[in-house]
């Protein structure tokens, strides 16, 4: 998708640290953080909300919490504890348009979210 921020990402057309990168999913920083760590994870491929996923894609998105765990245990909050978080469309407050996981942490976090 060219005109894609996160399909940018994977290209190398726009320059982003990794956090993490597999031939899979790219995990970087979120520029407007909203806890101490929070690093949003996605697939390489082009998938634009969470109502497009497909039976072929299942692998991908069940490796995305191997990767999130991975990189808690990494960043040394697993233990403290984290949240993963995908939002759908508007009412959830999707603005990026390539399905990503929010991995935060870092912080007390509370129930129900916003
Ligand atoms: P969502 O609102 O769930 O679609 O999440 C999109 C996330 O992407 C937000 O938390 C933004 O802060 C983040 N974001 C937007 N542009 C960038 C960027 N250039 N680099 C890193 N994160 C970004
Ligand atoms: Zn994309």
């Amino acid at each position: 998708m060219s005109d894609c921020l996160f399909c940018k990402m994977v290209s190398g057309e726009i320059d982003v640290p990794k956090v993490y990168e597999d031939d899979d999913l790219i995990a970087i920083n979120d520029i407007n953080p909203q806890a101490p760590f929070h690093i949003l994870i996605f697939p390489q491929k082009h998938i634009s909300t969470l109502n497009n996923i497909g039976e072929a894609d299942q692998q991908i998105v069940g490796r995305v919490f191997l990767t999130a765990k991975q990189i808690a245990a990494e960043k040394n909050f697993d233990q403290s504890g984290y949240r993963v978080v995908a939002n759908c469309l508007e009412a959830a407050g999707q603005t990026v348009f390539h399905i990503h996981f929010h991995l935060l942490g870092g912080r007390q976090m509370s129930w129900p979210p916003g």
